[in-house]
């Protein structure tokens, strides 16, 4: 047989997850002209673009428009995607060791990190990602329930995805009726009696994970006020010390942005979202029904470490806040796949800039590669995962031209295509996909919104003419 990575016998690549990491590793190995590839994508969801639909905001949508590009290299005629079909259920590792030569594991961070304080198991109090999920009518997210009754709500972390979700909960129906966001959040959401918003940060506000035009974004909301403390939105000596011995002007003009909001005099917006600094949940309190009604934080102050970073110290200084509900958003959380070697603490794949490497050996598990959050931590934009997913390529390559690669039995793409239609014959192909798209974008545009999204993988699988495979 020809030499793989030829017309004859092409380099044949699986990538499991379809989030935009996916798609740039599969870009990255078609531009390289002396390498014929052949690139199945496969997700556990009948549609692609991972958190591009699952998780940047709804109000968000011109982050959304990369997916033109992910449209693009879809369009190749050496790309198929296998939506609907999920690793260790549908398919396993040795199965793809039957039809591929390497394989890509970019499936992102599929939980959250826990918040290990007492009380954190009460009754209203979630993880940020499942309410971010639910809103973005992530299938697995859409029966589940959030106590909008609540006057009052905290949510704790000061990144990106503690901004969304404040965001959202602060918009009116008005703003939320333009976006994509699910049918049943909007519903559920124009019924929200949220008055005060509580964004709870452990350091300073030049510590912040936010980004500059995020926070900006707050104070342009329709009916919501804006508030920090005049005392927390102050730098303590050593964040001015930091900051003035920095270049960092993008911090600066954040800080900045913070102040401006200090003190503020309400509006008369009928909700508030106040950002508190240096303080820390220590305990969350409940009634007889398990639901949250309080919750005690330390104030904490800011000490260097030797590597001269802020971090957090407690003080003896507490104080309670009154909230019905509680969201953490203190960083994503990446979930180990059967039989692949796994860092539990660090929760990402073993390995050594995208290649697997055995936990017992340290050395490079053959034809088996990782990129994106599942590789280096939940971090970064969208993009970051361009370079990310670079990287991971080019070890890919190096492999095979050194051949190192796996030899598997049936190396060809019909023979994956008899495989899914005896295992799981509902998959969704990428056309599919373009016409639940186009479903979507069109009962949108009646609403004037950029679609409504399919919440249900049987309404996704009957909308395209798909019946849903009885289980064997
Ligand atoms: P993140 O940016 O890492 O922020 C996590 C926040 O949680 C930080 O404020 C962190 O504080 C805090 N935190 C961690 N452990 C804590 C604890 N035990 N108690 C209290 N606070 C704690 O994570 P993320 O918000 O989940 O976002 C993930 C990535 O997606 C980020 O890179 C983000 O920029 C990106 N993203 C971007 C957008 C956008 O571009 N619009 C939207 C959503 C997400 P410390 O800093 O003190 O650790």
């Amino acid at each position: 047989m020809s030499q793989v990575g030829t017309a004859g016998n092409p380099l044949r690549v699986a990538i499991i997850g379809a989030g935009p990491t996916g798609f740039y590793a599969a870009e990255h190995l078609f531009k390289h002209t002396d390498l014929v590839v052949e690139v199945d994508l496969y997700d556990r969801l009948p549609t692609p673009f991972g958190l591009v639909r699952a998780g940047v905001a709804p109000d968000h949508q011109k982050i959304k428009s990369v997916t033109k590009l992910f449209d693009r290299v879809a369009q190749r005629p050496e790309f198929r995607f296998f939506g609907n079909v999920e690793l260790g259920k549908d398919i396993s590792v040795a199965d793809l060791h039957d039809y591929y030569h390497q394989i890509i594991f970019s499936t992102g961070a599929q939980t959250d990190r826990y918040l290990n304080i007492p009380g954190a198991d009460l009754k209203n109090h979630h993880p940020a990602t499942d309410f971010v999920a639910w809103y973005n009518g992530h299938p697995d997210f859409r029966d589940y329930e959030f106590d909008l009754t609540q006057e009052r709500v905290a949510v704790i972390g000061v990144g990106n995805v503690a901004i969304d979700v404040a965001r959202i909960l602060a918009r009116t129906t008005e703003e939320l009726a333009t976006t994509d966001i699910a049918d049943h959040a909007l519903e559920a959401l124009s019924k929200s009696k949220v008055k005060e918003i509580f964004v709870i940060g452990r350091r300073g506000p030049a510590q912040a994970a936010f980004t500059t035009p995020e926070i900006k974004e707050m104070g342009k909301l329709a009916d919501c006020d804006i508030y920090v403390l005049p005392e927390e939105a102050q730098l303590d000596a050593l964040s001015e010390k930091a900051l003035a011995d920095s270049a960092d002007r993008g911090t600066a003009r954040k800080v900045e942005i913070i102040q401006s909001y200090a003190g503020k005099e309400s509006t008369g917006k009928s909700r508030k979202m106040t950002f508190r600094f240096l303080v820390s949940p220590t305990e969350m309190f409940g009634n007889e029904a398990g639901e949250i009604t309080c919750m005690q934080m330390v104030k904490n102050e800011l000490y260097a470490t030797d590597a001269g970073t802020l971090r957090p110290r407690a003080t003896d200084n507490f104080e309670m806040l009154d909230v019905g509900l509680v969201f953490r958003s203190i960083g994503y959380k990446g979930v180990p796949l059967e039989g692949v070697p796994f860092n539990e603490s660090w929760g990402v794949i073993l390995n050594d800039k995208g290649r697997v490497i055995n936990a017992e050996t340290k050395q490079p598990v053959l034809g088996a590669y990782t990129a994106g959050w599942i590789k280096r931590g939940p971090s970064g934009v969208i993009g970051t995962n361009k370079p990310d997913a670079l990287e991971t390529v080019e070890q890919m390559i190096t492999d095979w031209r050194n051949g190192r690669i796996l030899s598997p039995t049936h190396p060809n793409a019909a023979d994956v295509t008899a495989f899914l239609d005896s295992h799981k014959p509902d998959y969704f192909t990428y056309a599919d996909w373009e016409k639940l798209d186009a479903i979507e974008v069109a009962k949108g545009e009646a609403q004037g919104r950029p679609r409504v999204k399919f919440t249900t993988v049987e309404e996704m699988l009957a909308a395209v003419g798909k019946e849903t495979a009885v289980a064997a």
